[in-house]
């Protein structure tokens, strides 16, 4: 596998193994079936538990059942993921960076006994509802909102493009408590078998097909005050965990272009035209070569991110600065292994197609291409341009 500056020889034995148990568990269990889970738009639910017992579900969190490996193990475990498929390493980002993470950094104790195992074990499934309908980039103007009751609160909104709500035993739902003079965000934990939620599920996808997506209907829900995060108020909430997200995603869309290098490599090498392997024209290797380079440098920013990581300086910035540019080297790269494979490389045959389609959404989603520029536009500048 490309790992042409050597980064992995620094790597420790704990780390090699999680790397190659994940690289092993994607092998045998999900690559045979996943150019079909995309043609026919399906996730392999059945591995959800497996893929808990492996651990892959915020190993890096600390306590109740989690292993507590380190960042570095966590990078390797999304990129082995997204290897595979990006709907694959969305799986394990959603339910351990979007739904565990905040139940461990601001959940009750109560909550984090009830639902940390579970959810570590893969015996519960779990979504993260920020997005709305009218509001995706600017999730600060969303419209879902609480109001108490006697003994909670009633939730009333929509959010839509949910990872995984149709199969979530539990949502993180981001609303506004209209209780508060200041209407700050907060976040509830959701059961969706309660009376007023529904989870339709989006079947247009062209991108991320192997994931299962949908959307979020709260009509009066109730929910107890316990159900409430009682550590965080404000957008912190939310944006804190799509930090954690957006780290896993900078490792694994370098895990989804190394895979689309590796299939282009073999294939210049198998694949003869006029009298010898494609390999041999100049023009190939160009793209080899480009490929290879854009991959080794994202490599390198991941783990200087990952080092900034295990030492609490990492800052949003970083990982905004991280996402933009591994997300956009693997969609392009990803473009170019598929011209590579020619007629062949348009089928779920080999992987680069599913990778480029699957990149639109990696794209789009946890901060658009667009909002991390501006991000760092602000941090470069002083000057925020959003509006
Ligand atoms: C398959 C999939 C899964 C998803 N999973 C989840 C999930 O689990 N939970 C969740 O909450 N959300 C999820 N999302 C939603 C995702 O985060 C949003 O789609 C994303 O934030 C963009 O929002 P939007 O689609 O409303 O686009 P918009 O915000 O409407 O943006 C449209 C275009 O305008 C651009 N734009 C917006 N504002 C500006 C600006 N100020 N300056 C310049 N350009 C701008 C954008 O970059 C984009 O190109 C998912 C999305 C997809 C596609």
């Amino acid at each position: 596998m490309l790992d042409y500056l050597g980064l992995e020889e620094d790597i420790t034995d704990e780390e090699r193994l999680i790397r190659d148990t994940a690289r092993e568990f994607v092998d045998e269990q999900v690559r045979p079936d996943i150019g079909e889970h995309f043609e026919n738009g399906t996730f392999p639910k059945e591995l959800i538990p497996e893929m808990g017992e492996m651990g892959f579900y915020a190993p890096n969190l600390e306590g109740y059942g989690s292993p507590n490996v380190s960042e570095t193990a966590y990078g390797l475990l999304m990129q082995e993921l997204e290897a595979c498929d990006s709907g694959l390493r969305s799986m394990a980002s959603v339910q351990g960076a979007l739904v565990m993470y905040p139940i461990h950094a601001y959940g009750s104790e109560e909550q984090k006994e009830e639902w940390l195992p579970k959810l570590g074990a893969g015996d519960a499934v779990g979504c993260f509802g920020l997005t709305e309908p009218e509001h995706g980039s600017n999730p600060t103007a969303m419209e879902t909102y609480a109001e108490r009751d006697a003994d909670g609160y009633v939730l009333n909104g929509s959010k839509t493009w949910i990872t995984n709500s149709p199969i979530a035993d539990v949502a993180i739902v981001w609303a506004r408590d209209r209780s508060s003079d200041d209407t700050p965000v907060r976040g509830f934990l959701v059961e969706t078998d309660r009376d007023g939620v529904s989870t339709n599920k989006i079947t247009e996808k062209l991108s991320l097909r192997a994931s299962i997506t949908g959307e979020i209907g709260l009509n009066d829900v109730h929910v107890p005050e316990e159900n409430v995060l009682p550590g965080v108020s404000g957008m912190k909430g939310p944006l804190s965990c799509l930090t954690q997200a957006r780290f896993g995603i900078a490792w694994g869309a370098v895990g989804a272009a190394r895979d689309c290098f590796e299939t282009a490599r073999q294939y210049a090498t198998d694949r003869e035209q006029f009298g010898g392997p494609i390999g041999r024209f100049q023009l190939q290797q160009e793209k080899l070569a480009e490929m290879a380079t854009q991959i080794s440098l994202a490599q390198l920013l991941v783990y200087r991110l990952t080092e900034l990581k295990e030492r609490s300086d990492l800052r949003p910035q970083h990982v905004s600065m991280a996402k933009r540019n591994n997300v956009r080297m693997a969609r392009e790269q990803s473009k170019v292994a598929r011209e590579m494979l020619g007629g062949n490389g348009i089928t779920t045959d080999y992987s680069p197609m599913r990778h480029l389609s699957n990149m639109e959404t990696v794209y789009t989603y946890e901060g658009t291409h667009d909002i991390h520029t501006l991000i760092l536009g602000e941090d470069l500048t002083g000057i925020a341009a959003y509006e």
